[in-house]
């Protein structure tokens, strides 16, 4: 008698079993594409939202050579397609902040820092109290892990302040920046800041402290601030070869310790506009596939008319027909119209890297510097985040773009 229950509940123990492996399998999805870093034809097995396993296959189906690799992560995003994280003149609404997303998915990037600006702390304070409520929404699917403040603690001076409004750029101030961070529900990730300025080293230390990434940005240290500030915890310098005045010292400028000290990663902005192909030749021998980062610090301009338009503080920037955004009055960049997707094939035109090194700066490499490491490659248990795409005269183009598990865009 006791056998026969024993037997019984075996049975539907195994039964149980049998339907919940039936809804995993019913529940799983396949990508297939030629693998990023391998070039050979893989097939990626999706289960609730993360990469379950990847197997070989012998050969792909069809004509064209779709990759697959992890999404992009663009660590620099001031806005998209209309809608700004920075400003305060427009209204940043979760409806805007879903809309930018799903357009930097269609370009391939499945994660990204929203990135404020210089501005009022008012105004960072409103936008970072909105954009709090984007790292749980359901909605974006884990896309914005946190933020990255560039500003407002960066030198005033003309040419390494580029487009930062003069009258909101300040000392560093802690006690100001745990507020901003508190309002952000303590996601701001990174900080750019100039070390040289007043009080900046030991704010450099209180951010190492707390886990926030301290980056170099739009200054003008000299060999001796730098190597403090990397002592005391800055791992990367923001746009490395931007944010600095047309005309600066040959021997004693920001550059060479930036590149000379190999313990500060860099980020690079790919957009041809930024950077000469020679310095970023330059950049990528020195620092290596380890150490650099492609960053695309586009604005909400990215999808707007070419023309002129006017800023929150009534500057006027010019979008010229080829994707240039520039500042007339200063003659410098006003951040980029290019999302990274363009970058990720730039990169591999002028330093001759593989696909593989260039998806490592777009995507392995960000998530590694934040430690996010749920993502940023192509691996079982990472969340399935996925791009496909073609590469033709080095432009990546998306085909599909999934994000942890789900496909949210196919052209
Ligand atoms: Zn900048």
């Amino acid at each position: 008698m006791k056998c026969k229950i024993v037997s019984i509940f075996i049975r539907r123990f195994l039964f149980i079993g049998l339907i919940l492996l039936g809804i995993s399998e019913m529940n799983a999805q396949i990508i297939e594409g030629i693998h990023y870093h391998t070039g050979k034809p893989v097939r990626v097995t999706i289960n609730n939202g993360m990469i379950e396993n990847i197997t070989p296959l012998d050969k792909m189906v069809g004509e064209n050579p779709v990759y697959i690799a992890p999404g992009f992560f663009d660590n620099q995003v001031n806005g998209f397609a209309g809608v700004s994280f920075a400003f305060g003149d427009s209204d940043l609404t979760p409806e805007g902040i879903e809309k930018a997303t799903s357009e930097l998915w269609k370009k391939g990037v499945t994660t990204y820092l929203p990135t404020l600006t210089t501005n009022s702390i008012e105004v960072l304070t409103r936008n970072f109290k909105i954009l709090s409520k984007a790292v749980d929404d359901s909605k974006l699917l884990g896309s914005i892990p946190g933020f990255h403040l560039e500003g407002p603690y960066i030198n005033p001076e003309d040419g390494f302040r580029g487009a930062h409004p003069k009258q909101f750029v300040k000392l560093p101030d802690w006690n100001e920046f745990l507020k901003l961070h508190e309002a952000s529900g303590k996601n701001i990730l990174q900080v750019t800041l100039s070390p040289e300025m007043d009080g900046a080293l030991d704010f450099i230390s209180k951010c190492s402290q707390n886990g926030i990434t301290v980056a170099l940005g739009h200054h003008n240290a000299d060999m001796k601030t730098i190597t403090a500030a990397i002592d005391r915890g800055a791992k990367i310098a923001t746009h490395l070869g931007n944010g600095a005045a047309n005309t600066i010292n040959r021997h004693r400028n920001p550059f060479w310790p930036q590149l000379a000290d190999d313990r500060l990663n860099i980020s690079i902005i790919c957009d041809s506009f930024h950077l000469l192909p020679e310095q970023i030749r330059v950049f990528y021998k020195v620092k290596g596939v380890e150490k650099t980062i492609i960053t695309s610090d586009v604005t909400h301009y990215a999808a707007l008319e070419p023309g002129e338009y006017k800023t929150s503080t009534g500057e006027t920037i010019e979008l010229t027909k080829d994707g240039m955004l520039r500042l007339p009055a200063q003659n410098v960049l006003y951040g980029s119209a290019s999302p990274i997707t363009k970058g990720v094939g730039y990169v591999m035109q002028v330093t001759g890297c593989t696909l593989a090194d260039a998806v490592k700066m777009a995507s392995t490499n960000p998530a590694r510097l934040y430690n996010l490491n749920d993502r940023g490659l192509l691996e079982p248990g990472k969340r399935a985040d996925i791009v496909l795409f073609t590469l033709e005269d080095f432009q990546v183009n998306i085909q599909e773009t999934w994000v942890k598990g789900k496909k949210v865009y196919e052209k």
